[in-house]
């Protein structure tokens, strides 16, 4: 049979959270290999994912947000361009079938510089800057230390090009004039406050939206593998820059996000990406929110 389609319509989902609008905006998905893990075997991974019917080694989610508001046009990271392959980099095309044209952003707030996070910034052939209009605003840590020579010439050839490099590459046509460096605890616009959780790396940020007495939280990469590092906290990635103090940060993130009873809107929770933490015997679990209709 012919005509039947082949691919999803485009991955936009939009959710009032008091007196913003928030949309994940789905960059697509990456597939993973068991060696994204530190410490932890192939054995265990499949029998976590296999209790939540999830493809082992995992597939994991990149969503952006865009945060519509008090604060103007936001969007919260920008995907991975053509640095993952076929399946991911989707970010602009839902954005245009959301209507919205990387024109009118005004702020790119990004959780810190992974390629599948902040490689939408700039076009890499010529430096132009995709989001013409808008500032970006991170973490004054995460650019220091990837504009650090030092730093560079520390580590080996592939963290050197993908993540010194592509950083450069990305941030440097906006550093002079377009780049505002923020600190931990700062309300950065109006109702968003940037919240560190150091260790992925050195400036990993979250991003803590307050509105009507409500808190949402946009937590990057608090979690990789949601099934399995939201349930055993103390399992890192090997691509974590401290593995420990992400570790111990994460665990005490989700400690306060439970307690504080937020709403999370997760950079690889499957799309579209919003649910909250319940607490399951070692540590959570993700309940994701359910498909609401009406705006
Ligand atoms: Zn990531």
């Amino acid at each position: 049979m012919s005509g039947l389609p082949t691919r999803q319509i485009p991955g936009v989902y939009h959710r009032r959270f008091g007196e913003f609008l928030v949309t994940g905006i789905s960059d697509g998905y990456v597939e993973m290999g068991y060696n994204i893990f530190r410490e932890f075997e192939p054995q265990d991974v499949d029998l976590m994912m296999a209790r939540d019917h999830r493809v082992s080694p995992p597939r994991i989610s990149v969503n952006c947000f865009l945060v519509r508001g008090p604060a103007g046009t936001v969007l919260i990271d920008c995907g991975s361009a053509d640095k993952f392959g076929p399946t991911a980099g989707k970010l602009f095309e839902n954005l245009e079938a959301a209507g919205v044209d990387p024109s009118e952003v005004d702020h790119v707030l990004l959780t810190h510089c992974h390629p599948d996070h902040s490689s939408g910034l700039a076009d890499p052939k010529n430096g132009r800057r995709l989001f013409p209009n808008a500032t970006v605003i991170a973490n004054r840590k995460e650019i220091e230390h990837w504009f650090s020579d030092e730093e560079m010439a520390s580590v080996d050839e592939r963290k050197r090009l993908r993540y010194f490099g592509w950083t450069r590459e990305q941030v440097e046509p906006y550093r002079e004039k377009h780049l505002r460096l923020a600190d931990d605890g700062e309300e950065v616009l109006p109702g968003i406050r940037l919240v560190e959780c150091a260790g992925h790396t050195p400036g990993h940020s979250t991003w803590l939206i307050r509105s009507q007495g409500q808190q949402m939280i946009v937590w990057g990469d608090l979690a990789h593998v949601p099934e399995i590092q939201v349930a055993r906290p103390e399992v890192s990635m090997s691509f974590d820059h401290d593995p420990d103090l992400a570790a111990k940060n994460r665990t005490a993130l989700l400690a306060r996000i439970f307690e504080e009873d937020m709403l999370v809107a997760g950079m690889h929770i499957h799309f579209p990406g919003f649910g909250w933490l319940v607490r399951e015997s070692s540590g959570y679990r993700v309940a994701t929110e359910q498909w609401n209709f009406e705006i």
